[in-house]
Formats: structure tokens, C-alpha cells, sequence
């Protein structure tokens, strides 16, 4: 008998030694019946849209243009910078510059110092002039009205593509996903990826079609005015009450 219990015993501290040592499982993601992110409820994500509707109802693009073609150059002129910085440069720019045929066939070393203000401005050139060449030569002149014709052009990507079609077609194509799109979806819960194209398609599945373009915009105007990378102003945030990340400071 004392055998047994000696065997019992070392088995038991066997087991819990293996249990110790096991790793534990990966915590999954708690998402919804058919693989989204828990936030995404049709009524949570109702109550998002009326609380942004509510804030910014007139939100919109904040790179000044004047037609599509300088709204395009300006979003290239963008990307790593922000809109204040794009708009100044674009003041003197767009005089000196007016229309495709001026900047396809720019010098490209003073366009260069044209653009050299808001970053990257060699590629921004090589670009910029691209985009136009190809709008020339096979387009017309004009900045193309679909997402396939408008990724065909160099430097443009979907990004850009929804930028210039929403804003200046109203052509719905999808929803732009910048670095504060990016931020706010993830903090508010209504994606769990991280690359922008997953990121598109999963606010596409949860927004309804018609708000694509206005919702971009107001997340966008969140993210710059209270929803901030660094310290979200959360106290003066109208989706407090539907916000539970882990950024969050009240
Ligand atoms: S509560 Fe805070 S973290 Fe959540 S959306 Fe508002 S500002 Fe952002």
C-alpha cells in the first residue's frame, strides 16, 4: 500500500510540474459570429456614426484645391506630411504650375525645390510628374473616375485613389484609411488588423456604403482634434461612452 501512494504521489507532482511548464494558450480576440471584431455590432456601429455625425457634420478634406487634379497632387504631396504644411507649399505651386501639362513637363530639379518642404521630395517629384504624364497621355487630361484607372497612374495608391474620388467626385470607391483612420478604427474597436488594406475592407463590411466617404472624414477630423497617437483627449471625447481601449485616459 505505502507503494502505491508513493507512486500516486510522484505522478501527481508529475502533472502538475507539466502544467507549470506548458505554455499557455494564446488569448484569442473575442470577435463575432463570423470572425469580425466584437465592436462591430450594427447598433454599436450606429451609435459611432450618429456620435460623429454629431461632432463634425460638416467634415471634410482639409487639402485646399480647386479642381481634381490639384487635389491629387496634393495628396501625394501629403504622405508623411501634414495638411498646413501641403496647403503653404501648395499656394505658390499651383500658380506656378497650373495644370498637368505644366507639371509633366516641369524642370524636375526646380520642382523638386518647389516640393522640398514637405518631405521625400525627389520621389514626390518623380511622382507627381509621372501621375501627370500618364494623365496626358492616357487620360486626357483629366484625373481618372475609377479606382482601377487612378492606381494606374505613379505614386497612387488606394490611399490617394479614395481621397481624390470621394472628395473630388463623390465617386463612393472605398474608405480612405490614413494613419488616424488607421489609430481611431482600432482603438474604437471596429477592426483587429493592422495592415490599411485589411483595415479598408473591414470597415467596408461594417459601414454602410453611403457613409464611406463622410465617416472617413470625421475620423480623420477625431483623430486630429481630440482622438490624438500620443494623449487622446478623452474627457472631451462624445464616444467615451462607446470607447473601451486600452489608450484610453479616463
Ligand atoms: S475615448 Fe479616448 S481613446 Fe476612445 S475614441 Fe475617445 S479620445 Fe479616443
Amino acid at each position: 500500500m505505502a507503494g502505491k501512494a508513493k507512486k500516486k504521489t510522484a505522478a501527481k507532482k508529475r502533472t502538475a510540474l507539466a502544467k507549470r511548464k506548458a505554455p499557455k494558450p494564446a488569448r484569442k480576440a473575442k470577435t463575432d459570429k463570423i470572425g469580425r471584431a466584437a465592436g462591430t455590432d450594427s447598433k454599436r456601429v450606429a451609435a459611432i456614426l450618429a456620435k460623429l455625425e454629431e461632432a463634425y457634420p460638416d467634415a471634410t478634406c482639409e487639402l485646399r484645391h480647386e479642381n481634381p487634379f490639384q487635389l491629387l497632387v496634393s495628396t501625394i504631396l501629403s504622405a508623411q506630411c501634414t495638411d498646413v504644411r501641403v496647403n503653404q507649399v501648395a499656394e505658390t505651386l499651383y500658380k506656378k504650375y497650373p495644370d498637368a501639362k505644366a507639371f509633366a513637363y516641369a524642370t524636375p530639379s526646380e520642382l523638386e525645390m518647389e516640393i522640398r518642404p514637405t518631405g521625400f521630395f525627389r520621389n514626390k517629384t518623380k511622382s507627381v510628374m509621372g501621375a501627370s504624364k500618364a494623365i496626358l497621355e492616357r487620360f486626357g487630361g483629366e484625373v481618372p473616375r475609377t479606382m482601377e484607372e487612378i492606381l494606374t497612374l505613379p505614386g497612387v495608391a488606394r490611399k490617394t485613389g479614395n481621397v481624390v474620388l470621394g472628395t473630388a467626385y463623390g465617386i463612393t470607391s472605398g474608405i480612405v484609411v490614413d494613419t488616424h483612420v488607421l489609430r481611431l478604427s482600432k482603438r474604437l474597436d471596429l477592426t483587429r488588423n493592422e495592415d490599411p488594406k485589411k483595415v479598408e475592407q473591414d470597415l467596408m463590411q461594417v459601414i454602410p456604403r453611403e457613409k464611406w466617404i463622410q465617416f472617413s472624414h470625421q475620423l480623420i477630423w477625431h483623430g486630429r482634434r481630440v482622438c490624438h497617437a500620443r494623449k487622446p483627449k478623452c474627457t472631451e471625447c462624445n464616444l467615451e461612452s462607446l470607447c473601451y481601449s486600452k489608450d484610453k485616459t479616463v
